[in-house]
């Protein structure tokens, strides 16, 4: 969990409290099934005074080791994220429902930094952009070099297809 103080700000309507962590991800309360993240989450930005809300912006950044969604070999990857979310004090009106509120000096900024970073980290990641994958014939990783398999005109269900009648 991650709180910080906002008595002072609260009291100036300018300046900013500038943030700079190194979040452990269980203090994000991510965990390694969620997201591999390795080592630390960097994390600079500032809780700000702007007059009716206090506004958070937070950059983030982290190494994760990912799985590449082609040829399946692990890889380390970095994921940076950008957090920009709203307070609302309690007593406020009109508050939207899904919008953070804070009822005293010490606000806890974990929900939206959490979800800021699991969004960032991409759905499919792959190796590198060019990634060749494995062979759909016999499964060779095409990056260590081509495996001599006819993968243009046999369809790779067709080819399974094939061995298991001549079987
Ligand atoms: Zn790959
Ligand atoms: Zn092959």
């Amino acid at each position: 969990m991650i709180k910080i103080n906002v008595a002072q700000i609260k009291k100036r309507l300018v300046g900013d409290k500038p943030l700079a962590f190194d979040l452990e991800p269980a203090e994000l309360e991510i965990s390694p099934e969620e997201m591999g993240i390795i080592g630390t989450v960097k994390l600079v930005g500032s809780m700000s005074n702007a007059g009716d809300v206090l506004l958070l912006q937070a950059h983030m950044e982290c190494q994760v080791q990912r799985t590449c969604g082609r040829c399946l070999q692990e890889f380390v990857g970095v994921t940076k994220a950008e957090v920009v979310e709203k307070f609302y004090p309690a007593s406020a009106d009109n508050i939207e429902n899904d919008a953070f509120v804070y009822d005293s000096d010490v606000i806890d900024i974990t929900e939206p930094l959490r979800e800021g970073l699991l969004l960032a980290e991409p759905m499919q990641a792959l190796c590198k952009p060019d990634c060749r994958g494995l062979c759909p014939v016999c499964g060779a990783d095409l990056n260590d070099g081509d495996c001599g398999c006819d993968r243009l005109t046999v369809d790779p269900r067709l080819a399974a297809l094939k061995q298991f009648i001549k079987n």
